[in-house]
């Protein structure tokens, strides 16, 4: 790695260290604005989705996204997949993916300081350190404090507090994969599966613990994502930098009145450092200890304006333009560096895979049906001379009501069909069945060819009996002793 890399130069406490806790300070600005609405947006969603009411009719759930497992569907609002269509899910997945490309390669690692769970937690259970401890220098001095009846008291309540939360979000999370009143009823009755208490005890453990004592260290030493973020990153990235070439040699108000020659515009008053949910001194360089939150730029800012300097000495900016900036070139605006040709490569082939994506879910069909021959024996010669072959056809009726389902038979002259449910004096080239709502109607259908009937292929059709007429096929074959084409 050379020392332009955008990326990670080394940890600030040195690796393996004990970890030293951090207390950032509060501070407003734009940037945390933009925290506040992320963290409120993301858990919102994430704590209120399962309680959306969605109505589909009597025959399916109404919960608006429901990972229905027992019926093997997922539920997003109007969108219903069903296990054969998993590749709408891959493809989603990749388009995840592909977002992250495009957003750290436009905007560094935005996701780590604004929507990474990680992050959205960890800044809650600061806000709570906040509310129940005050704010940083309270915080410190009573970290520093021996352990008194006071304090033991608070770091209880705090603590209490973090299993609250904790609780709720595994509690959430298990509110996905089945009718969210249903489960909680039966969550605290006892009766829900032990799965759900399981992944619950896990997720509460992992919240509390990774949320509320270990925080940037997992930023730091565990996530792989800062690691592949650094391949994706480039010149061209914005990141948050300390404009050194403005801000040295640092110094008090003071001391810059008295020379003002001799000092840059940073007055070393560390606010900078103070807020920084990770500990990090963004004047020391980027480091994978900095997850670009902008709240440094926040506190720089303010502290610009009180001593009425420019604003922008911590700024988003990219690697080139801080070079140019720093030989005397105007400052660029922020957004210039989205539009290149690496950025819209990536928006163009996320946003074709979503057209793809949606254009192949409007025009998916909601009848199918398959056809599976019996291979054991797969012909049986009958006492007249004519040959009859089994299958096992699946016609599946993806649609939220009950249809009646013609199914036909297309090629194999002479032939004919009957089921189970329809004897063998009824048999006909086309049957109906009736197929429940949302549901796949396994059914044996025995096809019958006249004596000296060749192998040969053919195909079974159905037609749904509704308005919509919709129609599938399936191309199957037909066995014989004579062997044949
Ligand atoms: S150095 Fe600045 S941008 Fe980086 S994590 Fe700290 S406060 Fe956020
Ligand atoms: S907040 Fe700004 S002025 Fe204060 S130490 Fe940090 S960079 Fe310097």
């Amino acid at each position: 790695m050379n020392k332009t890399d955008p990326a990670i130069h080394h940890s600030p406490l040195g690796d393996y260290q004990a970890r030293k806790s951090v207390h950032p300070k509060r501070i407003d600005g734009p940037f945390r604005r933009f925290k506040w609405l992320i963290m409120l947006v993301t858990l919102g969603i994430y704590y209120g989705t399962p309680w959306l009411r969605w109505d589909r009719g009597p025959y399916a759930p109404d919960q608006a996204v429901l990972v229905d497992v027992a019926n093997r569907r997922f539920y997003m609002f109007d969108i219903e997949i069903w296990p054969h269509e998993f590749y709408f899910v891959a493809g989603l997945l990749i388009m995840a993916g592909i977002g992250l490309f495009l957003v750290t390669s436009a905007v560094g690692r935005a996701w780590c300081g604004y929507s990474c769970p990680q992050t959205v937690w960890t800044d809650l259970f600061q806000h709570v350190d906040r509310f129940v401890d005050g704010d940083r220098n309270a915080r410190m001095r009573l970290e520093a404090a021996p352990w008194t009846w006071g304090k033991v008291t608070r770091r209880l309540a705090k603590w209490a507090i973090y299993l609250v939360i904790a609780f709720w979000t595994g509690g959430a999370w298990i509110m996905y994969f089945a009718d969210a009143p249903t489960m909680v009823r039966d969550f605290w009755a006892g009766e829900a599966a032990p799965v759900a208490y399981i992944t619950v005890a896990v997720l509460t453990a992992a919240t509390f613990i990774l949320g509320g004592f270990m925080r940037e260290q997992v930023c730091i030493y565990m996530c792989p994502w800062p690691r592949i973020q650094s391949a994706l990153m480039d010149e061209h990235s914005l990141q948050v930098t300390y404009k050194d070439w403005r801000g040295e040699k640092r110094g008090s108000v003071k001391k810059a009145a008295k020379d003002p020659a001799a000092y840059g515009d940073c007055v070393d008053c560390n606010m900078c450092v103070a807020v920084c949910p990770t500990g990090w001194d963004i004047r020391k360089g980027p480091d994978i200890s900095c997850i670009t939150c902008g709240l440094c730029i926040d506190a720089c800012d303010r502290v610009m304006k009180d001593v009425d300097r420019p604003r922008g000495l911590i700024d988003y900016i990219t690697l080139d333009d801080a070079e140019a900036e720093a030989k005397g070139a105007p400052t660029r605006p922020a957004w210039r560096a989205l539009l290149r040709p690496r950025t819209i490569v990536y928006f163009i082939v996320w946003s074709g895979l979503g057209l793809g994506l949606l254009f192949l879910l409007g025009t998916r069909q909601h009848t199918e049906i398959t056809a599976a021959p019996d291979r054991n024996p797969a012909y049986t010669v009958m006492r007249d001379g004519s040959v009859r072959n089994n299958f096992t056809v699946k016609l599946r009726n993806m649609e939220a009501r009950p249809r009646d389902m013609l199914v036909s038979l297309e090629g194999l002259e002479g032939g004919s069909m009957w089921s189970d449910e329809i004897s063998a004096d009824d048999a006909a080239r086309q049957l109906e069945f009736a197929v429940d709502a949302d549901a796949t109607e396994t059914l044996r259908i025995y096809v019958i060819a006249p004596r000296g009937t060749a192998t040969q292929d053919f195909a079974f059709t159905v037609e749904a009996q509704d308005e919509q007429r919709e129609t599938d096929s399936v191309d199957a074959r037909f066995e014989t002793p004579s062997g044949g084409s």
